[in-house]
């Protein structure tokens, strides 16, 4: 088990009204440098979703995120899936929200997959046609239909999941056809260096790979339009090179006590 969930009551569902007004200010600081990055760089407002990447917070915590405005949020680890997703939908409802996305931005080890399955509709972490064809066939079976997309190393670092860059192409014609799963989108971190050339040149690349694999016109492909890429630290070059979703944790909830 890892370590933080041994600190920390992830189930918790109340939480102090300060902690609830530093989540909203969070939010609404997030949205804001959201926006006016777009409007920056001439896209259009609502071109990029904000995605709030929930590891080691709660349920009170998350619930805190959606009152103030967020829609989609982004779990690592299916362990913190199984304890806090029956919690966070329910209440989710009540509060009369029912657009809810759920990703899965984490490594998925094929042991993990029925855990995720029924609550998640989108797993942007798949870094191989093997893995995706597990997943597209489980899905089959809970009878429910997932979006993937795959993830790429392109920064190369060691430390980092996802697919080789030079695979890539191949690795999303092929998982764009499999029944079960469609490829909605590619995912990224950037790179762990102060460069800012460096950056950018994994998220261009990301964005050259996905216009790459629309222009085949293929029948699968046709909705391969998300770029994830971008999180606190680099969220205004992501969205310069066009990334659709941003994945922020500490610029909403703060910095995070254990990893
Ligand atoms: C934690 C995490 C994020 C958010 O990181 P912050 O630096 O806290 O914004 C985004 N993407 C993934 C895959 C993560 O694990």
């Amino acid at each position: 088990m890892t370590a933080y969930l041994e600190h920390k009551d992830l189930a918790n569902e109340k939480i102090s009204p300060e902690r609830a007004t530093q989540i909203a200010d969070g939010v609404h600081r997030t949205l804001e440098a959201v926006e006016r990055a777009t409007s920056e760089v001439g896209r259009y407002s609502g071109d990029v979703k904000l995605l709030a990447a929930t590891k080691t917070r709660d349920v009170g915590e998350i619930l805190a995120a959606l009152d103030a405005g967020i829609r989609t949020i982004g779990e690592n680890r299916p362990q913190e899936v199984q304890i806090k997703a029956e919690a966070v939908k329910r209440l989710a409802v009540a509060a009369g929200i029912d657009d809810l996305g759920f990703h899965l931005i984490g490594q998925l080890q094929s042991n993990k997959i029925n855990k995720v399955i029924p609550w998640v509709d989108t797993i942007e972490s798949v870094d191989s046609l093997a893995e995706a064809t597990k997943i597209a066939t489980r899905a089959i079976s809970h009878e429910r239909h997932l979006n993937v997309f795959l993830e790429v190393n392109e920064s190369g670092e060691e430390s980092k999941s996802g697919c080789d860059p030079t695979r890539a192409y191949d690795e999303a014609l092929a998982i764009a056809a499999l029944d079960g799963v469609s490829l909605t989108g590619l995912m990224t971190i950037g790179a762990h260096v102060d460069d800012e050339a460096t950056i950018r040149a994994g998220f261009t690349h990301l964005r050259e790979l996905r216009d790459r694999l629309l222009a085949t016109g293929g029948d699968g492909l046709a909705q391969c339009r998300d770029l994830s890429m971008g999180m606190t630290s680099d969220m205004e070059y992501a969205i310069d090179e066009g990334s659709t979703i941003v994945r922020v944790g500490t610029g909403i909830f703060g910095e995070r006590a254990f990893i």
